[in-house]
């Protein structure tokens, strides 16, 4: 049996304001824009505002009617993003399996790592201490058998929630909760089943199968299953599942290996680039390459550590060229990333100038916004963009 947690910051960015503000502690402080914003919209208010009736995703205009002593603040998603990020690192101690689902929120696969505590609420507690460690504030968390279990419960008391609910439980403890709590009822759906006579979940069982299929397709399948507390959706790490490239057409063939590795070169450099700026570092580096005949391979090699390197990508990417090359013309050049990790070495074989030297282009071709420093054999070639 799994065992997912669901961790959801409580009112994010306007914790973050009142932690930051004193003066906004105890009041309610609503984030979204100022006062007289005419298109704004609400992104998150604190449990204060939330007492008026403000809700994340209102005009403020309306918030601004609700709650006309409210604080007004347009947001600092800059500083956001920075805690956000300081919030992840905390789970990444906890787990290698984080889905972030938003800024603020986030699965995390804890099966197998149970036993390092006494109780799953124990486990819990020190999530939650090391937020609150680490960024001075709240997250509700929620742990469960499956991500539908663990999102409700992590909802079910904010802020600053605990709720575990083992295997066993999962039946009686979802049986009074609304439909719409179930992931994929919407206002639609949840108008369908109310004109059956279907309210809560205990109702919604006694719906066949067929009958869910019958009306809502698919969906009636996950339906039927999720008021069962069956989810069998698993935890996907961002990384694991993305990869990133870039690839170029040649206006004409090329043939001439020297003229491939530049191109390879500046692909590398590329892909390295956008790597470092995601801090990833990917354990497959993949080259893609069509013929003049538009037959098209690709061939992979997955390193002993992950790399986000100029120098580790091109070097593995310039020996599959190689060895894949034969004489025939190219049209079309590719480096692909994946197996993406926010975990890495600062290098496969570490060595602190050329990190250095990395960082430093990286600052200046950020900055311009466009490469304008090469290494050596990355020249730009002629017709470049
Ligand atoms: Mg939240």
């Amino acid at each position: 049996m799994a065992t997912i947690m669901h961790v959801d910051m409580d009112s994010f960015f306007a914790a973050v304001e009142q932690r930051d503000n004193p003066e906004l502690r105890g009041k309610p402080v609503i984030v979204g824009g100022t006062r007289d914003s005419k298109r704004g919209v609400v992104s998150t208010c604190s449990y204060e505002a939330r007492k008026y009736g403000v809700h994340s995703a209102m005009p403020i205009a309306q918030a601004v009617k609700l709650c006309p002593h409210g604080i007004f603040i347009p947001g600092n998603h800059k500083k956001y993003a920075a805690v956000s990020k300081q919030i992840r690192a905390v789970f990444y101690e906890f787990s290698p399996a984080v889905e972030i689902v938003s800024i603020d929120e986030a699965f995390l696969d804890m099966t197998g790592c149970e036993h390092l505590y006494e109780t799953l609420e124990d486990l819990g507690r020190a999530v939650k201490e090391r937020i609150r460690e680490t960024v001075s504030l709240t997250a509700s968390v929620g742990i469960g058998p499956n991500k539908f279990i663990a999102k409700l419960a992590s909802d079910h008391r904010k802020p600053d929630g605990l709720v575990v609910i083992p295997p066993e439980e999962v039946w009686d403890w979802l049986a009074p909760f609304p439909v719409k709590k179930v992931w994929g009822i919407g206002q639609k759906t949840a108008e369908v089943l109310a004109s059956w006579q279907i309210h809560t979940i205990a109702d919604l069982r006694r719906c066949s199968q067929e009958s869910l299929i019958r009306q809502f397709g698919k969906q009636g399948l996950t339906l039927y299953q999720l008021a069962r507390g069956i989810d069998h959706r698993a935890v996907e790490p961002e990384s694991e599942t993305k990869s990133l490239g870039r690839e170029t057409t040649f206006a004409e063939d090329i043939a001439a290996i020297s003229k491939l590795r530049q191109v390879l070169a500046d692909l590398a450099a590329e892909v390295g680039y956008r790597l470092r700026q995601h801090e990833l570092w990917a354990r497959t580096i993949t080259l893609k390459l069509r013929y003049d005949d538009f037959t098209t391979i690709t061939r992979s090699t997955s390193l002993p550590e992950p790399v986000n390197n100029d120098d580790d990508i091109f070097n593995t990417a310039h020996r599959l060229l190689v060895d894949n090359i034969g004489r025939r013309p190219v049209r079309l050049l590719g480096v692909y990333v994946s197996q993406l990790t926010p975990f890495g070495q600062a290098s496969l074989f570490s060595d602190p100038r050329r990190e250095k030297l990395t960082r430093v282009m990286d600052e200046l071709n950020t900055r311009h916004g466009r490469p304008v420093l090469y290494k050596g054999r990355r020249l730009p070639l002629d017709g470049d963009k």
